[in-house]
């Protein structure tokens, strides 16, 4: 049996710019692309269904990219040090390759393999195919790590994140016997009661897609991103984020094409925020217990409260402010939810609500498509107050301006909350205010069919204050 390359693919789920890829196929042997689901190495954060519902596509199109070349993509699932030892077995490879992940039990487990195989006699070797700047590459002066964003932008604005390479074009050795693999469908990752429909209308999970969207946001949208990010209603931003997430397009071409266009605020702006991404993994990196523990120690003691029948509310969409209530409507019915109004639910949770940052993080987690521990810890740490870069625990976001600032015709909240879809845009984002004249021909019938606040916005502000001051004391 000749000796083969396994190239195990985990959140690298396209074949150009994939450094472990490109060098199996440099190395001229047979090449056994490889999938392993093992969710349970995960730690605590296992994919969750709506990011399942993405692998499972972005999975079925690297399955036709490599059979465009010639090449099968074995699935297994169970133990990947077990897994890997079969196929070595079954075919016979000598040398391992994959691309990087940097969530900490993901982290531990490859370094264990590593060294497990390398014992073993084998050829290992790791690569980055996921970040523009590795955690560990980035140092401030005094050579520790950053916890606050601009500075950690400042420093990587000199380093080189080199050029996606396409493709090598050397044709790939196909192994003269396939080993067996799964079926995509048996690795279950598809809901078993469809609740799915609307991401299928809202996402195209493909890297075709992926790109098409890319360089149509940065031929016309980008221009007016710095601005247009913040308006919900708008298809102001570029929503690659799950296409990133799952390495469908690699960081570097997201990147190195946005710097390519002409300079602007937009461009720059765009920029700054792939850089937010990076920022995020360096925290995690660096920060492994952040995830669920406050960046900063003294948010240990925050008195949060428990209330299932609040979170739930939070959850469902049901708090009777329409801002919150369409942003979680929409991470529900699509998979997904605007960058403005992520921070608002997450603020109300926290700071209106009084429940913990973890709780919320979790639900994201379960909901988001674009799921990303580093990203998700990062988002939630800030709104947290507690985190790196947080946002002061005395800036409580007010759902009422924030709505009427960044969706003043209401047109988000109608979409997505469409008991309130008649009331006019002057009380659209404060329903209770409105008039019973106003409320009986819009058809809102509040506490029946849209409810009432969970809580008095000055109430809520005061008692968040309050709480804060006791964990000063
Ligand atoms: C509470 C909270 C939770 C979040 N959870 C996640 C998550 O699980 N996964 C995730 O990818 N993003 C998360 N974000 C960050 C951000 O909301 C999304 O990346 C963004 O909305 C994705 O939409 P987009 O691709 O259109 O972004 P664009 O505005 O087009 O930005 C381009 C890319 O930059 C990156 N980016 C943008 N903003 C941020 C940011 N604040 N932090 C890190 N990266 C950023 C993303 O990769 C994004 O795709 C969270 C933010 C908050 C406030």
């Amino acid at each position: 049996m000749s000796a083969a390359t396994i190239v195990w693919f985990r959140q690298d789920l396209r074949l150009p710019d994939n450094p472990a890829f490109a060098e199996a196929l440099r190395l001229r042997k047979a090449i056994l692309p490889l999938y392993i689901h093992a969710p349970d190495e995960e730690g605590a954060w296992p994919p969750g269904g709506a990011a399942s519902w993405w692998l499972h596509h972005a999975l079925k199109d690297l399955q036709a990219a490599l059979s465009e070349v010639g090449l099968p993509l074995v699935l297994r699932e169970g133990t990947s040090l077990a897994v890997l030892r079969e196929l070595i077995d079954e075919s016979g490879a000598d040398t391992v390759f994959w691309n990087r992940r940097y969530e900490p039990s993901v982290t531990k487990r490859d370094a264990d393999i590593k060294e497990d195989l390398r014992k073993e006699g084998l050829t290992v070797r790791s690569f980055n195919g996921s970040l523009l700047y590795e955690p560990w590459t980035v140092r401030s002066g005094a050579g520790r790590s950053y916890r606050v964003y601009t500075p950690f932008s400042k420093a990587v604005a000199g380093l080189d994140f080199g050029t996606p390479e396409p493709t090598p074009s050397i044709p790939p050795v196909v192994l003269p016997q396939t080993p067996r693999s799964l079926d995509l469908a048996d690795l279950r990752l598809l809901p078993a009661i469809s609740w799915d429909k609307g991401f299928y209308d809202a996402w195209t999970p493909t890297r075709h897609a992926g790109l098409l969207r890319l360089e149509r946001f940065l031929s016309a949208g980008v221009q007016s991103y710095h601005t247009d990010r913040d308006l919900p209603a708008e298809d102001g931003t570029s929503r690659l984020s799950p296409y990133l997430h799952f390495g469908q397009i690699g960081p570097r071409e997201a990147a190195s094409r946005c710097l390519r266009g002409n300079p602007g605020k937009g461009r720059d702006t765009f920029y700054k925020e792939l850089l937010w991404r990076e920022f995020g993994y360096h925290v995690l990196y660096h920060h492994p217990e952040t995830p669920t523990e406050p960046l900063q120690d003294a948010y240990r003691a925050f008195p949060w409260r428990t209330d299932e029948a609040q979170l739930r509310a939070w959850q469902k969409g049901w708090t009777g402010y329409p801002i919150v209530d369409a942003g979680m409507r929409q991470l529900w019915q699509t998979g997904w939810m605007h960058n403005r109004v992520r921070m608002v639910v997450a603020s109300f949770l926290v700071k209106h609500l009084l429940l913990p940052w973890q709780a919320g993080a979790r639900w994201f987690w379960d909901t988001l498509v674009d799921a990303d521990l580093a990203s998700n810890t990062l988002g939630w740490q800030w709104a947290g107050g507690c985190g790196a870069d947080a946002a002061p625990y005395f800036r409580i976001f007010n759902p009422m301006t924030q709505g009427a600032k960044f969706d003043p015709e209401g047109n988000y909240v109608r979409r997505f909350v469409p008991e309130l879809a008649k009331l006019p845009a002057a009380h659209i984002h404060t329903p209770w205010e409105a008039p019973a004249d106003v409320l009986r021909p819009a058809g809102v019938d509040l506490g029946e069919n849209y409810p009432r606040p969970l809580i008095d916005h000055k109430e809520a502000r005061a008692r968040a204050l309050d709480a804060l001051a006791r964990l000063k004391d």
